[in-house]
């Protein structure tokens, strides 16, 4: 065969492939969703996920305060709880870390990583400390469970479902990039800059709705719903039309947007980091639902995405792309 760079073959392509060589074994749910599901003897489920953030490629340094970056780290994987429905208990977080870096930089981080861990009753249990020859490196695992069955799979759409969101889309893309960009850091852009920064991960949400019924796949938002929601359909069999119009956009998104001249659905569509919770429901399971939500489109039979309104089609985040 001949030799292929990885921007050839793709994040994905390569998960792909480190999936054909390790099977699940029976019963356990492995590669492929938000997180693993290991069934217990005791009628509940465990789920277990790890989430890595490299400096330069996640994070600048320079800009991110290090409480964000701790609160940001422990986020991003309880996230993947929230995911499954299910309730997290506890992380282990592994630092990579230059040598001459400030110690008050990692008691900050770890301030902040506190706070969040608290606000979800998560306990941090363990961990691997080593250095780094220049670049900050943080690997978290979260666990969590969920009574046995009750996970809410990525392969659990079904045709005719509603595509829902938890909240607004794109406020963190468009926090990225006038990171990036070094945009004036008015009201309305800071309030992006601290959706990038803080996410607060729907665990409550996801625990409700993984106990209702008629609610099938979900998944959180980390790639854009141009990939996430890809994901559910590849997983699940199906396709799926979005009405780009009900994309649920916040105020500051749309007056920064305005203002900079930026394209607000591709922010929506493409740009990942939101954190909100994605989920396909039946048409009376979402009328009762409690939980607020927003309709954005509807599970077809067909294989593909139709972005109705957009006249072109969208894709999410790859790492080697
Ligand atoms: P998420 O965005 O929810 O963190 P990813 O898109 O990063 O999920 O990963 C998709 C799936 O692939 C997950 O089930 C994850 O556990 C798995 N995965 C990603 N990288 C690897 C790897 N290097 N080895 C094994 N599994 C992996
Ligand atoms: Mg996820």
């Amino acid at each position: 065969m001949p030799a292929r760079k990885l921007s050839e073959i793709g994040e994905f392509g390569l998960i792909g492939r480190i999936r054909d060589l390790f099977p699940a074994p029976e019963g356990v749910e492995g590669i492929g969703d938000d997180c693993a599901v290991l069934p217990q003897h005791s009628g509940r489920d465990t789920l277990v996920s790890t989430d890595l953030l490299i400096e330069g490629t996640h994070f600048l340094r320079e800009d991110i305060p290090p409480y964000r970056l701790g609160w940001k780290s422990a986020a991003v994987n309880i996230s993947d709880i929230a995911a499954m429905g299910g309730k997290p208990v506890a992380t282990f977080l592994s630092v990579a870390l230059p040598a001459d870096l400030d110690a008050s930089w990692m008691d900050e981080f770890l301030r902040g990583y506190a706070d969040i861990s608290g606000r979800f009753g998560v306990a941090l249990l363990g961990g691997d400390t080593t250095a780094s020859p220049d670049r900050i490196c943080i690997n978290v695992a979260v666990l969590g469970e969920c009574p046995s069955g009750t996970a809410r799979l990525r392969s659990h759409a079904q045709a005719g479902d509603r595509i829902c969101v938890t909240g607004p889309l794109g406020d963190s893309a468009a926090g990225l990039k006038a990171i990036l960009g070094g945009v004036e850091r008015d009201a309305d852009v800071q309030a992006l800059i601290d959706r990038h920064y803080l996410p607060l991960p729907r665990v409550a949400e996801g625990l409700q709705l993984a106990a209702t019924p008629g609610v099938h796949a979900m998944m959180d938002i980390s790639d854009g719903i141009g990939s996430d929601l890809g994901h559910i359909l590849e997983a699940s069999g199906c396709g799926a039309r979005i009405d780009v119009a009900a994309l649920p956009l916040s105020p500051a998104l749309q007056r920064v947007c305005a203002r900079q001249g930026w394209d607000a659905a591709a922010l929506a569509i493409g740009g990942g980091e939101d954190y909100e919770l994605l989920f396909t429901c039946t048409p009376e399971a979402e009328k009762a639902l409690a939980v607020p939500h927003t309709v954005i489109g509807t599970i077809t039979a067909g294989t593909a995405i139709e972005w109705l309104g957009a006249g072109r089609s969208f894709h999410g985040f790859d790492h080697f792309r």
